[in-house]
C-alpha cells in the first residue's frame, strides 16, 4: 500500500495549486492514501499573516482544515485523504499550538524544525557565513529542538530530522553522537520520523541520510514516508527506492496515522 503523508498547496505561499490537484495526482499515481500537511501558521504572532511566503495566515487555518475534511468525504472510496499539518516547533509557544490543534479533527501532526537559533534553515545566506566554531554551537541548538519536539508529545511524526546536514561538510563525523542521542529520544517518546524525499531533486539526497536511517533502525525508531511535495506532480516521488532502502535496513513496516493513532503498513 503506497501513501504519502507530506504535501503542501498554495496557502503556504511557496507551493502551487489547490489541495484537490494533489489528491488527483495521488489517485493517478496509484496511492491508497494521501495526507495533506501544509505549514502551520505562526500562531504566536500578533499579525494575522506575518510571513506570506512561508506559511498561511492564522485566519486561513480553520478554512484549510474544513477544506481537507470536505475532500476526505468527497474522495471516500477513491483514496483515503488524511488531515495533517506540518507544524513548526517553537519552545515558547508549544502549548498555544497544542491547544489550537486539539480543537480540530486532525489525523496527524508533523513537527518540524524550520527555524533554529533564530535562523530559517532554508535561508542559506544566514548559514553559509557561519564559521566552524559557530556551526559547532548551532548543531547543539538544532538537535536540542528536535528532542524537545519529540518530548512535547504534541507531534506524531518528526519531519526531515537531518535538515541542517547541508551545512556540515562531514555531517556524521560532526553530528553522529547528537543523531544517536536524538534517535534514543525518538525511541523513548514513540516519535515516528519521516523519510523525506524532497532533497533528492536538490542533489542533497533523502532526509535523513542512510547513516542516520541505520542508527534509527538500530534503536527501533519507526518510520513514515513523505515527499514534501510543493507541486502536485511530485506526490509519492521516490517511493519505490525509499522502500527498497528501508527493507535493506531491516524495516518491515511504515507507520501512517488516522485520528492521531498509528497504523502499521507492511512493506
Ligand atoms: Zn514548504
Ligand atoms: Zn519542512
Amino acid at each position: 500500500m503506497k501513501f504519502d503523508l507530506h504535501t503542501h498547496h498554495h496557502r503556504c505561499g511557496h507551493a502551487v495549486d489547490e489541495i484537490e490537484s494533489y489528491i488527483r495526482s495521488a489517485i493517478d499515481l496509484g496511492l491508497s492514501a494521501i495526507g495533506i500537511s501544509d505549514h502551520s501558521p505562526y500562531f504566536a504572532a500578533e499579525e494575522d499573516h506575518p510571513s506570506p511566503g512561508l506559511a498561511m495566515a492564522k485566519s486561513e487555518f480553520p478554512k484549510y482544515i474544513e477544506e481537507v475534511v470536505k475532500l476526505k468525504k468527497q474522495y471516500e472510496g477513491k483514496i483515503e485523504v488524511l488531515v495533517g499539518v506540518e507544524s513548526d516547533y517553537f519552545t515558547d509557544s508549544i502549548k498555544l499550538y497544542a491547544d489550537i490543534y486539539r480543537k480540530y479533527p486532525i489525523d496527524y501532526l508533523i513537527g518540524s524544525i524550520h527555524i533554529s537559533g533564530g535562523k530559517h534553515i532554508s535561508d542559506r545566506g544566514l548559514w553559509t557565513v557561519l564559521d566552524e566554531e559557530q556551526l559547532e554551537l548551532e548543531k547543539f541548538i538544532y538537535f536540542d529542538l528536535l528532542q524537545q519536539a519529540a518530548k512535547s508529545g504534541v507531534f506524531q511524526i518528526i519531519g526531515h530530522m537531518d535538515l541542517i546536514r547541508r551545512y556540515y561538510k562531514d555531517f556524521m563525523q560532526s553530528c553522529g553522537p547528537l543523531v544517536e542521542k536524538t534517535m534514543q529520544v525518538f525511541a523513548e517518546t514513540d516519535a515516528v520520523y519521516e523519510v523525506n524525499t524532497s532533497g533528492i531533486e536538490r542533489g542533497e539526497g533523502i532526509n535523513p541520510c542512510r547513516e542516520v536511517l541505520e542508527i534509527a533502525s538500530h534503536y527501533g525508531v519507526k518510520v513514515t514516508f513523505g515527499s514534501d511535495s510543493h507541486r502536485p506532480m511530485r506526490v509519492g516521488e521516490h517511493w519505490d527506492s525509499t522502500i527498497t532502502l528501508l527493507k535493506q535496513l531491516g524495516y518491515k513496516e511504515l507507520i501512517m496515522f488516522r485520528n492521531l493513532k498509528p497504523v502499521s503498513i507492511s512493506i
